[in-house]
């Protein structure tokens, strides 16, 4: 009972020290994180929790001259720190026995149709639920400090970790309308977006239509979808607009 007693102990201290280490990687890479439990989620049914964490977007990106070409680089490397970490910190949770799942950044997610995509897992919602800020009228996460340019990754994980709930601010102003007047789609109505238009003007890549034009047969949408991720999102090479990030005041 002794012997059970202080393996169980000794479990419990090495689990605590691990979180705090990721924690601490976190904080020192300037990440902002929250936890939440969740009860259940299709993709890894056995999860307990999520770990959400974002990094922002360097603000003079979007006040340079040429914010898109900036954005694409900054977004391209931000996603793979994002996605190296969620990797590192579900392999830290499972040698503690708990069975952890990175939630990467971008990709992977379903092609269901022309202009029409999936996530697997909605990382807004749960940011939400950890506080790191509120759905903003363009629909993304609206975050006190850095506004909408945090871009976002997570670990959902079977251990039930307590929850670190942040701050959310006070979301949008109600007066402020300047990313739904800056969008040449037309895609934005105060908190709701319609993605179709959104994706139709803000991705195109060249790369992409390449190699669809190079087969000389009808792909199946599974091959589409792999071309997508290792031609285009992988590299992140396909904005074509970023009006609504730009043009917002509390990311200025
Ligand atoms: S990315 Fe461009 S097209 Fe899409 S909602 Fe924002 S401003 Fe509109
Ligand atoms: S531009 Fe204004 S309304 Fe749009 S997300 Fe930013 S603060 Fe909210």
């Amino acid at each position: 009972m002794i012997e059970a007693n202080f393996k169980y102990m000794r479990f419990l201290f090495k689990f605590m020290s691990d979180l705090q280490s990721i924690y601490k990687v976190l904080e020192d890479s300037k990440a902002v994180y929250g936890t939440t439990k969740i009860k259940s989620n299709f993709i890894f049914p056995n999860a307990r929790s999520a770990l959400i964490f974002g990094f922002p977007i360097p603000r003079a990106v979007l006040k340079s001259t040429k914010p898109l070409h900036n954005y694409w680089r900054t977004a391209n490397l931000l996603y793979r720190h994002l996605d190296t970490l969620a990797v590192k910190i579900a392999l830290i949770l499972e040698e503690d026995s708990y069975d952890s799942l990175p939630i990467f950044g971008c990709f992977p997610f379903r092609v269901t149709g022309m202009y029409e995509y999936a996530g697997f897992v909605d990382l807004i919602r749960l940011a939400t639920k950890c506080g790191l800020g509120k759905i903003s009228k363009s629909s993304m996460l609206i975050n006190p400090e850095y506004g909408t340019r945090l871009i976002l990754a997570g670990v959902l994980t079977e251990a039930k970790l307590e929850e670190i709930k942040k701050s959310p601010g006070n979301g949008c102003p109600e007066d402020c309308y300047e990313c739904i007047n800056a969008c040449p789609a037309k895609a934005l109505e105060p908190y709701s977006i319609d993605v179709k238009r959104c994706i139709r003007t803000q991705s195109f890549s060249p790369l992409f239509v390449h190699l669809l034009k190079s087969e000389n047969r009808e792909l199946s949408p599974s091959e589409i979808e792999i071309l997508q991720h290792v031609a285009v999102i992988d590299d992140h090479n396909w904005y074509m607009c970023i009006e609504c990030t730009a043009k917002c005041p509390r990311n200025l």
